[in-house]
């Protein structure tokens, strides 16, 4: 007899065949998640959500899509694991019980046994008694409730199998162990917290060997752009490199009416610091960055490199040298117009095959924009090679110029030094009979006359050239710096 009398909303009246259903019980619970999450269940698969007939305004919107696009990942590689695993052997094993359990569609706080779980139940194999959602089954005398202590106590030891499976539950399973649900209960909590504490510890290697993948934070600020109508979709990606991705985007327009470039290049610093310490000396002895360099985490440090590209290219727009147009800059990551067509970037320098006449002109134009670039933007590229130079529409673009440096910097000479050994090596390697040497391509760029005939002299007279700078920098102050060309206070001046 039912302990508390006959439950007063009457049952459903249902074969006993679909109470133990296991299709049906699968049904309902699609047919629950759909329910709690209408709005994400739109989600489009891929890499990026794109389009416009979703709703994407709020932040934890936002935030939500993103948790479930990775829990579509993570569970997608449980998947292909447990395919690994299980080969084409005829016994199999399931992951199935450490899929991701959507947060957002529980609305119980506590963490309480869940009677309506019939996913893991543990007799499935030989008997399958599901608890139906009234919760009892069987009829007068054989009635068995959902509080029934040995049922109870045997499907608590079994859910212990749904742990992490890192987490050691012992051999209770093996025996006929019955946990009471205060137990059970007490352990589970114990579980989750282990399992919490662990993602927080495996946090920062994962991090850093999410190579390719934009990390969640940098995807918020990306799926911002698409829904704010800026950008019309991304693509896909352009380069992976060390120190930034770069993808392609179709662009939009943005609220105020400005025209967004048809095709734009969205380069990705990445946020993993240990690819930046070697930059270091870029930027610390730039003294555009002298005040804020010592006091800013690392973060800003690398936010500071897009700034410094966004700069560079300004400058270099205004001077008229081909390079990609800026269309914004938020945080790490920036967007400028795309070098290329039709989602197919402009071949670099290095790749493309041109005819001696098209190389004679490219070196023409480079020479020409390495002067320009010294005297009217007052910045050494500081990593020109034919890798940062791309071919298109018949002409070079110069482009990647996070790391450029003003001529006074303490090593800006070095770094032009070393550019001018690039250029001049490729195109006497191209055959382009007129191209001058690193050395006199050097005097050329900045207008010096230094006159070592070899290469280790001239190195040497240029770092006495930048040691002459500093000191003068010392005792005159920044704004009196010897080769500058003009007069123009830096940029970071606050
Ligand atoms: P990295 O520091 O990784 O070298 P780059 O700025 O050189 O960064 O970009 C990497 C690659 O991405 C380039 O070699 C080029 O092929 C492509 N790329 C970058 N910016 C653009 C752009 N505006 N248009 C087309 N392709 C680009
Ligand atoms: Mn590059």
């Amino acid at each position: 007899q039912c302990p508390w009398g006959a439950p007063n909303t009457p049952a459903i009246s249902c074969s006993l065949a679909d109470v133990m259903s296991e299709q049906l019980a699968k049904e309902l619970q699609l047919e629950e998640e759909s329910a709690a999450f209408p709005e994400v269940a739109a989600v489009a698969e891929g890499p990026f959500i794109t389009g416009e007939n979703i709703d994407t305004s709020s932040d934890l919107m936002l935030a939500q899509m993103l948790q479930m696009e990775f829990d579509r990942e993570y569970d997608a590689q449980l998947r292909r694991e447990e395919r690994k695993i299980n080969g084409d052997s005829k016994v199999s094993i399931s992951f199935e019980n450490y899929r991701k359990v959507h947060p957002y569609d529980s609305d119980s706080s506590e963490d309480e046994v869940d009677w309506q779980d019939t996913r893991h139940d543990p007799y499935r194999a030989d008997k399958p008694t599901t608890t139906p959602r009234k919760g009892f089954i069987g009829k007068g005398k054989d009635i068995t409730t959902k509080h029934d202590e040995v049922v109870c106590g045997r499907k608590n030891t079994a859910r212990m199998e749904n742990f992490a499976p890192e987490f050691q539950v012992g051999d209770g399973i093996g025996m006929d162990l019955k946990l009471s649900n205060q137990v059970f209960n007490a352990l589970k909590q114990h579980a989750y917290s282990e399992e919490r504490r662990s993602a927080r510890l495996h946090e920062k290697k994962e991090h850093s060997t999410a190579e390719k993948a934009v990390d969640p934070k940098t995807r918020l600020l990306l799926y911002k752009m698409v829904n704010g109508g800026m950008l019309e979709t991304i693509t896909g990606c352009i380069s992976t490199g060390k120190e930034s991705v770069v993808f392609h985007a179709y662009g939009g327009s943005t609220a105020e009416g400005k025209v967004v470039p048809a095709e734009c290049a969205i380069k990705v610093f990445k946020t993993t610091l240990n690819e930046f310490k070697n930059r270091d000396k870029y930027i610390k002895d730039d003294y555009r960055f002298k005040d804020r360099f010592s006091k800013l985490n690392p973060r800003k440090v690398i936010r500071m490199w897009a700034e410094k590209e966004m700069h560079n290219l300004t400058r270099m727009q205004n001077a008229g040298i081909p390079c990609p147009q800026v269309v914004i800059l938020k945080k790490h990551v920036l967007v400028m117009s795309f070098i290329g067509q039709d989602q197919v970037p402009a071949p670099k320098l290095k790749d493309v095959t041109l005819s001696s006449e098209d190389m004679t002109k490219a070196y023409h134009q480079i020479l020409h924009m390495m002067q320009q670039l010294y005297k009217e933007c007052n910045l050494v590229h500081a990593d020109l090679s034919e890798y940062n130079m791309l071919w298109h529409g018949g002409k070079v673009w110069l482009i990647d110029v996070s790391q450029s440096v003003e001529p006074t910097h303490p090593h800006g000479l070095e770094f032009l030094f070393r550019d001018c050994k690039n250029v001049s090596q490729f195109f006497q390697k191209a055959g382009v009979a007129e191209a001058l040497n690193e050395r006199e391509l050097f005097n050329a760029v900045s207008g010096l006359h230094i006159t070592a005939d070899n290469e280790v002299d001239f190195q040497a007279e240029i770092e006495a050239l930048e040691k002459m700078n500093e000191d003068h920098v010392q005792n005159h102050g920044k704004k009196q710096s010897m080769f500058s060309s003009d007069g123009d206070p830096p940029i970071y001046d606050e």
